[in-house]
């Protein structure tokens, strides 16, 4: 969606309609239940207008919008709470919606300065009689930068903007000679599988006050919708055929952008310790002496079992649950075969599709009984999840004649039959 439908409360308002014909008409039958009285600006005037106006207490002004933005033509606006141009002049409406414009800028400006401090030029004139001192003491202006935000929010950007420079003054050399660089940390944040709603707390926190985001594939729009606004967001993929930068590539950054005293947000989909590597980030940074912290996240197993209607485990089917990630080795899966057929196991494997019908075919020949239930979840957690459910026997042919789109997820065990018996409806 790229327009933002509002609600405007117009009752007891005043709304202007510029024009006085089909079109105006038009909207003053929408507008007028809503409450206002409807004023017309037009040459001349509808009868059918000129009658509803009256209704809603409003008036025909007789006259033309005025060519040039003049005081009168600003008077005229800025009385009314809605102004609609409803002429079938495109210029003319093309030049009401830039006078509101500027009106609306107007007002801004002055909303702005009336909450700008009063002593926000001594803080300017401050700044700048301690420009050289600064740049000597700290070189780099990005560092520079933190530096003076800590200043302006501290002791000494208060006493400025108090009125007492003197004191601000005494306390800068101290700042400058105890200022340390920032130090910078990495958070690395589990994304859950996709509904941002399943995101913790705590991951919602670290995602809003994050200077960079470096996310991968998995993490859904809709999460990264999330992010602080103006942070710095950095693609690092991971689709199969998508290695968009490698993982030791993606330590380096993750130490490079800490060394700069950022704090670095490292969205992952999932959780960051399954089957995310989570591991080898943080041994980097371990190695390198940065800070960071590990928020847990909700697992593609735990998101799809629960919104596919599949618990993982279960009193009577299942007392176990695996998760297992297969890749394929020259064209085999090298997966614990044997490990893996047990009547009351659930197995959760994350991979793609290409797979599949090795790895069933491996636990049929492992001794696997051929009717064991079977599930693909497909986008799991998403508006559009898609869930197919079938055998062991039978699941990889049903793919097949299916275009499931990533990421899938399957799941094998008797606890996938639960999902038919409770008539499970997301
Ligand atoms: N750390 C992640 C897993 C990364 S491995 C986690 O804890 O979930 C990537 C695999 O996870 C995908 O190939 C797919 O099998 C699975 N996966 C992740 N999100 C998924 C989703 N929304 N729906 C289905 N499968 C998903």
């Amino acid at each position: 969606m790229d327009v933002l439908p509002i609600g405007l409360k117009l009752t007891n308002q005043k709304v202007l309609l510029i024009g006085g014909g089909a079109i105006a008409y038009r909207k003053a039958c929408l507008i007028a239940p809503t409450g206002p009285a409807i004023y017309v600006l037009s040459p001349y005037i509808c009868a059918e207008l000129e009658a509803l106006v009256k209704k809603t207490g409003g008036k025909h002004i007789k006259g033309a919008y005025p060519a040039r933005f003049s005081r009168l033509a600003r008077r005229k606006l800025k009385n009314y709470r809605l102004v609609i141009a409803a002429t079938d002049s495109k210029p003319v409406n093309a030049r009401v919606f830039k006078d509101c414009e500027r009106m609306i800028a107007r007002q801004a400006r002055t909303q702005l300065e009336s909450t700008i401090p009063a002593r926000m030029g001594d803080l300017v004139q401050f700044s700048g009689d301690w420009r050289a001192e600064s740049k000597a003491a700290i070189k780099d202006p990005e560092i520079r930068r933190v530096f003076w935000e800590n200043v302006y929010a501290g002791p000494a950007g208060q006493a400025v903007l108090s009125g007492d420079r003197t004191k601000a003054d005494a306390l800068m050399p101290a700042l400058l000679k105890d200022f340390r660089e920032p130090e910078g940390e990495v958070y690395l944040v589990g994304a859950g599988p996709g509904d941002p709603e399943l995101l913790t707390f705590k991951a919602l926190r670290l995602m809003q006050q994050a200077d960079v985001v470096l996310y991968d594939r998995l993490v859904s729009p809709e999460v990264m919708n999330l992010v602080r606004r103006d942070a710095e967001r950095v693609y690092v993929g991971k689709a199969k055929a998508d290695h968009a930068v490698p993982q030791p590539q993606i330590n380096e950054l993750l130490v490079k952008y800490a060394k700069e005293g950022k704090r670095v947000c490292r969205l992952k989909g999932g959780d960051p310790f399954i089957f995310g590597r989570g591991g080898e980030e943080i041994e980097t940074l371990f190695a390198k002496g940065v800070k960071f912290q590990v928020v847990p996240g909700i697992t593609a197993a735990a998101g799809c079992g629960a919104y596919a209607g599949i618990p993982l485990t279960h009193r009577d089917h299942a007392q176990s649950v695996r998760f297992l990630t297969g890749h394929l080795k020259d064209g085999t899966l090298d997966l614990p075969w044997g490990e893996l057929v047990f009547e009351r196991q659930t197995l959760v494997i994350y991979m793609g599709l290409g797979g599949l019908a090795e790895l069933t075919q491996k636990l049929i020949d492992h001794g696997m009984r051929k009717d064991m239930p079977c599930a693909l979840i497909s986008k799991g957690t998403l508006p559009d999840e898609e869930v197919l459910v079938g055998t062991v026997s039978d699941i990889a042919v049903k793919v097949a004649n299916h275009e499931l789109p990533a990421p899938t997820l399957t799941i094998i065990g008797e606890v996938v039959s639960l999902r038919e018996q409770l008539k499970w409806r997301n």
